[in-house]
């Protein structure tokens, strides 16, 4: 039988840094540095998004090609989202009431360099047939668990047949509801996407699938084609971005991303600040840049095209909404609201309201 093609484009990754050297000839004076960034943190880019490197700044090179800048961050944490300490089993975080992230792939199809889960890829990461099991014993010894959320490392790495295993298993507990899978791979290994994939995942609905775009350059035709296969099979597809100093933090390139994204029924889910992850501060920018970006989105496209701007607290205090105060000002029974191009309108509000915004420390100034 012939190999598909993502298993090709898999192969031919590059795997090391004499790998890239070769690839991009213009790294070869920093393979030094380059082996030392790469034996804490592993490479891995496959041939697909390989062929898109162009040069040093650009967006897909920044967030694929190791930088000796990830060795300078020694106070990031190693697990800022306190994912390990706070599992019942391996692979398992439970953090809110109704639904459990389960770990159940331990490759990606990219190395991101920001990745929050530094500290696993292609490192230590326990992932086996057995942890699998206990996650899937976990689930169906807590009926409070309705939503089951799918990651790792990439579950669209697993062989069709090992991802339908671990679906069918998880669909035959009555109290899972929703089943979610956070992937990269369409808009990294889009070739992964293809119809077979399609129909199984259409087997275990409602599945929806959370993609992870960061960069108008990844929405490329091939990126098109997976997401419209997947969302022709009736699949709901969100996204979560994550904002990064030097590749996406402008408002022009986040809206031009988002309405990317709408037009190929791909719904902006999260946009997330990113982590305090060891090895990644040169990728964080400050809350203001996230913040005036959704800014300058509000009212000038469509609600669809607006991601919830989010921080994951560290120590597992979980997600929280970040977003711009419209209100400025209580005036007795009335808000002064500034709408989204500045002018400011009077709104009436009822006694309980007033105690509500009375108890506000502050309102926005700008
Ligand atoms: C992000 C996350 C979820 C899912 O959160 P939603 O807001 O429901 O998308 C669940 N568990 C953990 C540990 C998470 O980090």
């Amino acid at each position: 039988m012939k190999t598909s093609p993502w298993k090709t484009q898999l192969r031919q990754s590059i795997t090391s840094s004499a790998d890239l050297c070769e690839k991009l000839p213009q790294l070869a004076a920093r393979r030094p540095v380059l082996d030392e960034v790469t034996a804490t943190y592993p490479i891995f880019i496959n041939s697909y998004i390989a062929s898109m490197l162009k040069k040093p700044g650009d967006p897909l090179w920044q967030q694929f090609v190791p930088d000796p800048l990830e060795l300078e961050d020694t106070n990031g944490m190693e697990d800022p989202l306190a994912e390990d300490s706070c599992a019942p089993v391996p692979n398992i975080t439970h953090r809110y009431p109704d639904r459990v992230l389960f770990l159940v792939s331990n490759r990606c199809a990219v190395h991101c360099r920001f990745c929050t889960r530094k500290r696993k890829i292609g490192r230590q990461f326990n992932m086996t047939p057995k942890t699998i099991s206990q996650g899937i014993d976990y689930i169906r010894q807590n009926p409070q668990v309705r939503d089951v959320l799918l990651s790792g490392g990439d579950p669209l790495l697993l062989s069709t047949a090992t991802l339908a295993n671990i679906l069918s298993r998880l669909r035959a507990i009555p109290h899972v509801e929703i089943i979610r899978i956070g992937s990269r791979v369409p808009g990294v290994l889009p070739a992964r996407v293809n119809p077979h994939l399609a129909r199984t995942l259409a087997r275990f609905k409602p599945l929806y699938i959370n993609t992870h775009f960061n960069h108008p350059d990844e929405v490329t035709p091939q990126a098109r084609r997976a997401c419209t296969l997947l969302a022709d099979a009736g699949i709901p597809l969100g996204c979560q971005t994550v904002l990064l100093k030097g590749i996406n933090d402008s408002g022009t390139i986040i809206r031009e991303l988002m309405q990317a994204l709408v037009s190929m029924r791909v719904r902006p889910y999260y946009l997330h600040h990113m982590d305090y992850t060891r090895g990644t501060a040169h990728f964080r920018t400050s809350l203001t840049t996230g913040l005036n970006i959704i800014t300058g989105l509000r009212g000038h496209v469509s609600g669809l095209c607006i991601p919830h701007y989010v921080i994951d607290l560290p120590g597992g205090g979980g997600k929280v909404p970040l977003t711009p105060e419209f209100i400025q000002e209580l005036d007795g029974e009335t808000l002064l609201i500034k709408n989204f191009q500045g002018r400011v309108f009077r709104y009436d509000i009822c006694p309980e309201d007033v105690q509500t915004f009375k108890d506000k420390a502050h309102y926005g100034s700008a």
